[in-house]
């Protein structure tokens, strides 16, 4: 098999799971009780809070565990419009769904929403959030790296914006946390959300920054954990994972990038000299360096997973959460791109395990599978 679908999830690593594994039974304690095999859950979840905070160069008090960025980019935008008096949130087009549907949930309860669009790079347009900002603005959630198409945001220009405003700025940074050096003090952002399984971590896990003095209200109303902010008895093992995760990719991220940059690069090059008729999204440098989003003209990136997958190559048509929908990909309708298009997407998106026989083999199926399927086409034999 080859996995070239890291934006989906990534295989926990090995050292990973072996630091979480006592945790699911000789250390099974329940960190708010008071006898030592609690005292151990306890530590352990502190200590990861300390990793996943050097990750982000912050201080453990302003990470807040959650189920995964789902969870942290519901709780940030719910919790400050539950605290705010403001009525006015702008987010981009090209979020995630776990922003755009939960923005379009607080619509429905009386919220204004600004979406903003973006350039045919996916880059936010910066004027038009200047234009938009109004006195009811309590929150800006813009997302650092974009999951479909990898283009990396101005973060920094925009929090500059919010402070001025007093306006919270909050960023899903699933994409980037791991992946590039993630500082939340540089960004200069209020909240951030994370999750474990995109750096190697195990799924169900994540994490919300929250700057100290920042009003959030809570997300899960029950026991005192997580501060009292977020109840319900810990996922120890979760947590002893993606703290693992963090302190490996503080390590190991860079010499990680310079590596996979190189693989990405190669498959590029590669598949643009063999398939003619092609469109390469994202930004050309603003982009993750994992990342490869292309569309093929005149053939639907369904037709190309099926084929893929039958040589056993793991990709996606978009996120994992529309494919399976024929609707095209909502970013890559807001960059510019009519339908007919966007429907031929591929996002191919590497990680630490690939290797360049693995590219190799991917630019040797993919024009034969692209050439099969454009004979099939009506659009290419009305050409
Ligand atoms: N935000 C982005 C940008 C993502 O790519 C994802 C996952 O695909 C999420 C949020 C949701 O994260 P989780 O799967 O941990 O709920």
């Amino acid at each position: 098999m080859i996995y070239m679908d890291h934006n989906a999830t990534t295989p926990c690593d090995r050292r990973v799971l072996e630091e979480m594994l006592p945790y699911f039974s000789d250390k099974f304690g329940n960190p708010s009780s008071l006898y030592q095999p609690a005292r151990t859950a306890k530590k352990a979840v502190d200590r990861a809070r300390e990793q996943v905070a050097a990750l982000l160069g912050c201080s453990a008090e302003e990470i807040f565990f959650t189920s995964g960025g789902t969870e942290a980019d519901n709780w940030a935008i719910k919790g400050c419009a539950a605290k705010s008096k403001g009525r006015h949130i702008i987010t981009s087009k090209i979020e995630h769904h776990a922003v755009l549907n939960t923005c379009k949930s607080l619509e429905k309860n009386g919220y204004e929403l600004t979406y903003l669009p973006v350039d045919r790079y996916g880059v936010v347009d910066i004027e038009e959030l200047q234009k938009t900002i109004k006195k009811e603005t309590f929150l800006i959630t813009v997302m650092h790296a974009n999951n479909e198409i990898g283009t990396i945001q101005p973060l920094k220009e925009i929090a500059g914006m919010a402070k001025e405003k007093s306006i919270y700025f909050h960023t899903d940074a699933v994409q980037t946390t791991g992946k590039i050096p993630v500082s939340v003090k540089d960004l200069g952002v209020d909240m951030l959300s994370l999750s474990g399984h995109k750096f190697y971590g195990p799924k169900g896990v994540g994490a919300l920054y929250v700057s100290k003095g920042v009003k959030i209200s809570p997300f899960m109303h029950g026991g005192e954990q997580e501060k009292g902010r977020r109840g319900g008895t810990e996922n120890v093992a979760g947590i002893v994972g993606i703290g693992k995760a963090a302190e490996i990719a503080t390590a190991e991220m860079e010499e990680e990038g310079r590596k996979v940059k190189l693989l990405r690069d190669k498959l590029e090059n590669g598949i643009k000299e063999r398939i003619p008729e092609i469109v390469i999204n994202g930004h050309p440098q603003q982009r993750l360096y994992n990342t490869l989003n292309l569309c093929i003209k005149h053939i639907e990136g369904e037709g190309i997973l099926l084929h893929l997958d039958f040589e056993g190559i793991c990709a996606s048509s978009g996120s994992a959460c529309t494919s399976g929908s024929l609707e095209p990909s909502h970013v890559l309708l807001a960059v510019g791109l009519p339908h007919e298009i966007a429907h031929g997407s591929l996002r191919l998106s590497l990680g630490k395990h690939n290797t360049e026989e693995e590219v190799d083999r991917v630019i040797e199926v993919l024009p034969g599978i692209a050439a099969k399927l454009r004979q099939m086409s009506p659009f290419w034999n009305q050409k």
